[in-house]
Parts: structure tokens; C-alpha cells; sequence
């Protein structure tokens, strides 16, 4: 194949670095940007970098934001005696566009996982225990993700926390709305009996 001149290949080379993006969108991309005046470029350029300086985590909760605390923490309606724990900023925005949720949230920043290396000292615990010590909460929802990571990162922290005294309770997971029983596989079908409410 012919080689790119080098400042095109070296666009296309950071671009296909971004999750989702193989080789053929950072190709696409790039030759759109190449289209772009020097100002568009400009700005894409700013964005990035602006964003990359400005956004920091909540020095209370873990959340992603331009200032500290969080808008969320900073917010006198929130409730303060629920916290929502979830692995990462992105799972917040996922909640907040929900509009059900009223309490506030604890971002560990991952999940526990021995084949990556990552355990309970990578997480963002410490401030959790802080949180709980100082704060009156009544109740964590451990909301991680229903894989084994997540699971396991939930019965960690509950068995870390329920000691307190805390109610820790962890979202119902089962069968997808629109889903089908027959096509459930039994872990997921496991899960949705145990969950199971009263009607
Ligand atoms: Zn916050």
C-alpha cells in the first residue's frame, strides 16, 4: 500500500488510537479535518486541549468536571444521605439522563479485576469511607456494571461497608426490556428471578 506523506499518516495514526475508530474511520476523519479551513482546525485542536486542562475529578465524588466540587455535589436539592456508586463518569451522565435519581454519586473510577491488575487501592474508596464516616448517608446502591468485574467490586464494597451499619443495596439486573425469556442465557435469567419484586 502506498504510504501517506507523513504529517497525513501521523493524524490518521492518533486518530485510529481512539477507542471505536479502526483504520478506515481514522482515514475518513482525517481526510474530513484536511478539508476543515485553518480555523475549524483550530477549534477542534482548542477543544481538546481545553478540555484536557479544565476537566478535573470531584474532589468529593470522583466525577469528571470543570470545577470543584462537582455541579452535582454542589447541589443543596440533591439528597445527601443516598449514594449512588458507579465505575465511571460516563455511567453518571447514563443515571442523570434518567431523571429519577435524586441523591448523589461516588465514581471509583474502575472495577476490580485481578487479570488487569486492577485492585481495591486502584479504586476511589478511600473517599467513599471518608463520605460515609462524615456524612449521615443512609443507604449506598452499588450500580457497577453486571459483569464479573462489577460483581465483584459490589461484594466487595459491601462487605467493606456493611459493618457501618449502611444499607447497601445493588440494582435489580435481568432480562432487558423488550427481551424475550426463551432467549435469556441462565445467568441473566438467574439474576432476574433474584431480583424479583412483589407486584
Ligand atoms: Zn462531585
Amino acid at each position: 500500500m502506498k504510504q501517506y506523506p507523513k504529517p497525513l499518516a501521523k493524524l490518521i495514526g492518533e486518530l485510529s488510537k481512539l477507542p471505536g475508530i479502526g483504520y478506515k474511520s481514522a482515514q475518513r476523519l482525517a481526510f474530513h479535518i484536511l478539508d476543515y479551513d485553518e480555523r475549524q482546525a483550530q477549534a477542534l485542536a482548542d477543544a481538546i486541549i481545553c478540555a484536557k486542562r479544565e476537566m478535573t475529578h470531584c474532589s468529593i465524588c470522583g466525577n469528571l468536571t470543570d470545577r470543584d466540587p462537582c455541579a452535582i455535589c454542589a447541589d443543596d436539592s440533591r439528597r445527601r444521605d443516598v449514594i449512588c456508586v458507579v465505575e465511571s463518569p460516563r455511567d453518571v451522565a447514563a443515571m442523570e439522563r434518567i431523571r429519577e435519581f435524586d441523591g448523589t454519586y461516588h465514581v471509583l473510577g474502575g472495577v476490580i479485576s485481578p487479570m488487569e491488575g486492577v485492585g481495591p487501592e486502584d479504586l476511589n474508596l478511600k473517599s467513599l469511607i471518608h463520605r460515609l464516616q462524615n456524612e449521615d448517608v443512609k443507604e449506598l446502591i452499588i450500580a457497577t456494571n453486571p459483569n464479573i468485574e462489577g460483581e465483584a467490586t459490589a461484594m466487595y464494597i459491601a462487605r467493606l461497608i456493611k459493618p457501618s451499619g449502611i444499607k447497601v443495596t445493588r440494582i435489580a439486573h435481568g432480562l432487558p426490556v423488550g427481551g424475550d425469556l426463551e432467549y435469556a442465557d441462565e445467568v441473566t435469567l438467574l439474576k432476574a428471578i433474584e431480583g424479583r419484586r412483589e407486584l
